[in-house]
Formats: C-alpha cells, structure tokens, sequence
C-alpha cells in the first residue's frame, strides 16, 4: 500500500489515501502501454530531446502517469528548462513521486518514479527556478495530459469516500 493524493469527482485534489501499488508483470505492462512507453516506463529509458509530445504543450492541466493515471504534475509548476523535456519546479503532491539514487551511465543522480506503479518518470536536479530551486525533467512518454476543465475524468475511486477529508491549503512542494 501506498500513501497518495487524488482527484475525487468534484475535480478536487483530496488526501493522503491508501491505496494499493499497481504491480504487474512485463506482458501485462506491454499490452498496456506502447512499445515507446515500455521502454521509457518499465526499462528506465529515456526520450530524445525535443522530440517529446507535451514539451511545448502551455494548456492550464494536469499531468497524470501514462503507466496508471496517478496525477503527478500541474502546469502550474511546468516551465521551459531549455532542455527539450517537459520540466516541473515541484510535483503536484510530494507523496505521489518518489525518488531514489541512480547510479547509471557514470553519474549519480536521483530518479523520480510514480509512487503507485513504480514507473520511469525521469529525474530531479537541483538547478530548477525558485520557489523549489528544483528541476524535474520528464519524459513525455512517461505522462498524459488532462485539461483543467477535464479533471474531474481523473477521480480516483479510492478517492470517492474523501469528499469530507479534502486536503486542506495547496499541495506541499
Ligand atoms: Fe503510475
């Protein structure tokens, strides 16, 4: 079990609630995702620059993991690293991504992942703008996006008994 924020049905933004980790095996993520998303997802790939579908995309909504629809970012955080991936100054709730250590490629640096599903999100680096001074780099293959007038599609049913428990004030960077 994991500790996270959702939507409910109002399109309003509620927890921490428990929910369950999505685990499924290879076959089952391939028949769920595109071969693009697998790569990305389940194999810790990472897109070419500038290719990415939601780079440029400035519509007011949120982001939501392409693996298991967790939200995950807010175009309110979004802003244009100059690096050729979509990039967050936080995430929309601090409980739905977690990070751990990546060693790869010569480098250490720290990998960000879906909370739920355990998905490839990409990275966190500490050179982002203010208020966060971080920066987190995507991939778009990685993240769907919903318009703001749309997120109530989002509503989690373990979200559905949190109507009286909305988080209170915006979400934690
Ligand atoms: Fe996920």
């Amino acid at each position: 079990m994991v500790n996270v924020r959702a939507f409910n049905q109002a399109g309003r933004l509620v927890g921490p609630i428990e929910t369950a980790k999505l685990t499924l095996s290879d076959d089952e993520w391939r028949r769920r995702l595109t071969p693009e998303q697998f790569r990305i997802l389940r194999s810790s790939g990472t897109e070419r620059p500038f290719c990415g579908t939601l780079l440029d995309n400035k519509k007011q909504g949120v982001y939501s993991c392409a693996g298991c629809g967790l939200p995950l970012f807010s175009s309110d955080s979004k802003f244009n690293s100059g690096t050729g991936w979509p990039s967050f100054f936080q995430p929309i709730a601090r409980e739905n991504v977690s990070e751990r250590a990546d060693h790869n490629h010569g480098m250490v640096r720290v990998e960000i992942n879906c909370a739920r599903c355990d998905g490839h999100l990409g990275h966190v680096f500490p050179d982002g703008p203010p208020p966060t001074h971080l920066r987190y780099c995507l991939n778009s293959e990685s993240l769907r996006f919903t318009p703001s007038e749309e997120v109530a599609s989002l509503a989690d049913p373990a979200a559905r008994q949190e109507g009286a428990r909305e988080s209170e004030g915006e979400p934690k960077k």
